[in-house]
């Protein structure tokens, strides 16, 4: 039995075979010196990587759309085309092995292709980049994309937002990283998905764990590879009496969240596709508090369509039923890239472009967002709100924006609905700013995970200081508290959607606090309810 320690991300036992995820191996390996030899591995490469395209653009086809198809179709004809083919054969005939010959292919023409007028032209450097990259790993034994064909655990070194974004979330029982924090996105994303997580576990990849049977203890921040009998029976044990406690917690489904005083809290959840709406209902969610915009964008090769958009919100507003969704826009930047926005590298991400920052600078990004939001909202009670502020004025020109984007709708003829505005408060700035912030929006809805990031000058992707990063220190308790109080002043709600909202240890800080809705992963709904039903505090 091999054992790894890790720190729980998300608690549940998970059992089930191990799948190890590995990214495109680093080191390619030198040419073995013959470059015949080499130009038939990089052909067979090329022949094996149509067959995966081809394969995908059905599955993409089929699922997806034929638009979205057709971005796979332009690799597939990517393979074939003669420049690209011509540069790969000299590199080899110049001494280069097949695996560097594509990836240094594929460099370069990205880079050409990036500097071009043409705005089509350019978005196909990603594709030239994706296609030599795929055949890299080919060429190297990497993996690209998942091929999971039963529920597994994932094992990984580390996964990226984009990559967590592409999983088939029905077939992963639990991830297990050797990487991550607490607080990065795919920890996140796992209490979405509300099953079991480790991060930064010690575990070697290298060791013969795929395929194993795997046992993940998310309480402890354990696992086991081919586990003996005894722990097993432990691990059953322990999952039956998970799965008891969460029967336990049933009674509370479809319960108003009221405490005893009569306060009601709206009890919403946290989501970051249409995919996650099953979560939040069967959470018993009572609303969507933050719907992370941003993951509509992750691990695509172009921006989304306005109507691709709406027809995401869509989904989710009409999937709520009648239940309020509150829509954060794109909040692109820090830890979440795409490449298609063509935005430079930066030393200090976390502090640099994101968020709103991009949008209020990118008329061709933030309209046709906007425009799906504002059409969607036609279907249901809809709020939306925007990261990252810190001035007043970013507020007066985000209003401005929006009332343009109306008039421009009704001027077109096109149905839209009225949505209440918010902004997340998520900076120092703004939680000092909150008094006057609160005069000019309709609520406030807290990012914790920022704001204690950025309030303890913390990076919150940072593993190695999560000793320091304490969500609890009285600084970030200081700021929600004048937070909330800003928010009763002007009459407004005022709510949390960063983790600490789920710490059941402050819900009733919270209340007393004056906050009215707390927005969790939706596995964590009942359990908070429950808090709540049985409080006897009110907002002081
Ligand atoms: C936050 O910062 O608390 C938040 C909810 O937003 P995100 O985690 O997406 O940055
Ligand atoms: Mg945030």
């Amino acid at each position: 039995m091999l054992k790894g320690i890790g720190q729980p991300a998300y608690s549940g036992v998970a059992i089930g075979r191990a799948y190890v995820y590995r990214k495109q191996q680093c080191d390619l390996p030198a040419s073995c010196g013959d470059a015949e030899q080499e130009q038939q591995k990089f052909d067979a490469a090329k022949e094996t990587a149509r067959e995966q395209l081809q394969e995908l653009f059905d599955k993409t086809k089929e699922e997806i759309g034929e638009e979205q198809a057709m971005i796979i179709d332009v690799q597939v004809m990517m393979l074939d085309d003669l420049d690209y083919l011509e540069n790969v054969a000299d590199l080899i005939q110049g001494g280069a092995s097949a695996a560097q010959a594509a990836h240094e292919s594929g460099e370069c023409f990205s880079a050409a292709f990036a500097a071009m007028d043409d705005e089509y032209m350019q978005a196909r450097a990603v594709d030239v980049k994706d296609v030599s990259t795929r055949i890299v790993n080919i060429l190297c034994g990497g993996q690209t994309g998942m091929m999971l064909e039963q529920p597994s655990i994932l094992v990984a070194e580390d996964l990226t937002p984009s990559e967590t974004v592409q999983l088939p979330k029905d077939k992963i029982l639990a991830f297990v990283t050797q990487q991550g924090s607490f607080n990065s996105h795919t920890a996140i994303l796992a209490r979405i998905m509300n099953i079991p997580s480790l991060v930064q576990t010690k575990i070697d990849l290298d060791a013969d764990i795929d395929g194993k049977l795997m046992v993940v203890d998310g309480f402890e921040g354990i696992c086991y590879v081919d586990p003996d009998e005894e722990t097993l029976a432990a691990m059953r044990k322990k999952q039956d009496e998970a799965a008891e406690q969460r029967n336990q917690l049933e009674q509370y489904r479809g319960k108003p969240s009221i405490t005893k005083k009569g306060q009601k809290i709206d009890l919403c959840a946290n989501i970051g596709s249409p995919e996650d709406v099953e979560s939040a209902l069967a959470g018993d969610a009572e609303g969507i508090g933050l719907l992370r915009s941003e993951f509509l964008y992750l691990g695509r090769e172009t921006a989304p369509t306005e109507e691709e958009l709406f027809d995401a919100y869509r989904t989710v507003i009409e999937g709520m039923q009648g239940r309020r969704v509150v829509i954060r826009t794109l909040d692109i930047g820090a830890d979440k890239q795409v490449d298609y926005f063509g935005l430079e590298a930066e030393e200090n991400p976390a502090l640099g472009y994101r968020g709103i920052r991009i949008c209020l600078e990118h008329d061709e990004i933030f309209r046709p967002h906007m425009r799906a939001i504002y059409r969607a909202a036609a279907y249901g009670e809809v709020c939306v709100m925007f990261p990252m502020i810190t001035s007043l004025w970013e507020v007066r020109e985000i209003k401005k924006f929006c009332a343009a984007v109306r008039e421009e709708l009704a001027a077109e003829g096109i149905p839209y609905g009225e949505v209440e505005l918010g902004i997340m408060v998520e900076t120092p700035a703004a939680a000092v700013m909150s008094r006057e912030l609160a005069k000019e929006v309709d609520f406030f809805s807290v990012g914790t995970n920022d704001l204690t990031q950025y309030t303890l000058a913390i990076d919150r992707q940072n593993a190695k200081l999560d000793r320091f990063y304490d969500a609890h220190h009285p600084a970030v308790l200081a700021l929600m508290d004048m937070i909330a109080k800003s928010a009763r002043e002007a009459g407004i709600w005022c709510g949390i959607c960063g983790e600490l909202g789920a710490d059941t240890t402050l819900t009733e800080e919270f209340i007393k606090m004056g906050y009215t809705e707390l927005s969790v992963a939706p596995g964590r709904i009942l359990e908070i309810r429950k808090i709540i039903c049985e409080s006897e505090v009110e907002p002081q």
